[in-house]
C-alpha cells in the first residue's frame, strides 16, 4: 500500500519522436503526495493517466515548446476540463492546473485547441522566474537550445532533483545539478557534431562529464535519439561519471 515517500516515474525517454512502444520526454515526480509532471511530449499522456487513477497531477513544468516536450499538454488540458472542472459545483470557481512554461509553449497549446482556451484550464506561470511548486523551490536555468529551454532545479527539504530539458554543453549545468540527488540529463547523441557547429544537444559522454562536474549523486540518462543502443550511451556516460547511472525506460520507477 505505502510506497516510498518520493519517486520519479519515467513516462517517456525518446528525443524527437517516439520509437514504437515508447514515448517522448515526460516524468512524474511524486514527493509526499504531491505530483509534479516534468514535460509531456508525444505519447506521454496515457502513461501519465495510468499513474494518476484517482486524480490528475498537482502541477506541470514544461521546459520548452518543442512538441516532443509539450504535445500531450493538450490531452491533459482536455482531461482536466472534462473531469476536474466539470465536477465543480455550479457557482464555484473552476480550478486551473498550475503550469510553468515558456510563452511559446502556451501559443502552441492555444493553436492546437483554442476552446476552451488554455488560460482557462491552466494557471500559467512564467518558467523564467524562480518560484514555489507545491513542496518544491523551483529555480530555472536558461540553457542552449534551438528554442528558449529552461533546465529546472527542484529543491525540497532532503531532496534535490535537477532536469535539463534539452541542452548543449554548458557550464550552467554545474549550477543546475550541483549536489543533486538525481540529475535527469538529456543524452541525445553518441557522437558529437563537427567542431564549430553550435551545440543544442549533448552526447551521453557529455552528460556524464557535467554530472561529475556538478557532483550529482545519481544520473538518469534520457532523451535518446530514436533507434539508439542505450547500452552504448550508458557506457559512454560511465567513462565520465563514477556515480550511479540509470537509463530512462518507459515505466521505470526510481525511489528517491
Ligand atoms: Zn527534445
Amino acid at each position: 500500500m505505502s510506497g516510498p515517500a518520493s519517486e520519479l516515474i519515467v513516462l517517456g525517454s525518446c528525443g524527437a519522436w517516439p520509437e514504437p512502444g515508447r514515448a517522448c520526454a515526460g516524468f512524474l515526480l511524486v514527493h509526499n503526495g504531491f505530483r509534479l509532471v516534468l514535460d509531456l511530449g508525444y505519447g506521454t499522456a496515457s502513461r501519465l493517466f495510468a499513474h494518476c487513477h484517482d486524480r490528475l497531477p498537482d502541477a506541470v513544468v514544461v521546459t520548452h515548446e518543442h512538441p516532443d516536450h509539450c504535445a500531450d499538454l493538450s490531452a491533459l488540458g482536455r482531461a482536466w476540463h472534462y473531469t476536474v472542472q466539470d465536477a465543480t459545483p455550479p457557482g464555484k470557481d473552476r480550478p486551473r492546473l498550475p503550469l510553468h512554461c515558456t510563452p511559446g509553449t502556451l501559443r502552441r497549446l492555444e493553436a492546437m485547441e483554442p476552446r476552451p482556451h488554455p488560460a482557462s484550464l491552466f494557471a500559467v506561470h512564467d518558467l523564467g522566474l524562480a518560484t514555489e511548486a507545491g513542496p518544491f523551490r523551483l529555480t530555472p536555468f536558461l540553457l542552449p537550445h534551438h528554442q528558449p529551454n529552461f533546465g529546472v532545479r527542484l529543491e525540497a527539504p532532503g531532496l534535490t532533483v535537477a532536469y535539463t530539458g534539452d541542452t548543449g554543453p554548458s557550464p550552467i549545468l554545474t549550477e543546475l545539478a550541483r549536489d543533486a540527488d538525481l540529475f535527469i540529463c538529456e543524452a541525445t547523441l553518441q557522437t558529437p557534431p563537427p567542431a564549430g557547429e553550435p551545440r543544442f544537444l549533448m552526447t551521453a559522454g557529455e552528460a556524464g562529464h557535467w554530472a561529475a562536474k556538478a557532483g550529482a549523486r545519481r544520473l538518469l540518462l534520457t532523451h535518446f535519439w530514436p533507434g539508439s543502443d542505450r547500452e552504448v550511451s550508458a557506457a559512454q556516460a560511465a567513462a565520465e561519471f563514477d556515480g550511479e547511472i540509470l537509463v530512462a525506460d518507459e515505466g521505470l520507477t526510481i525511489a528517491l
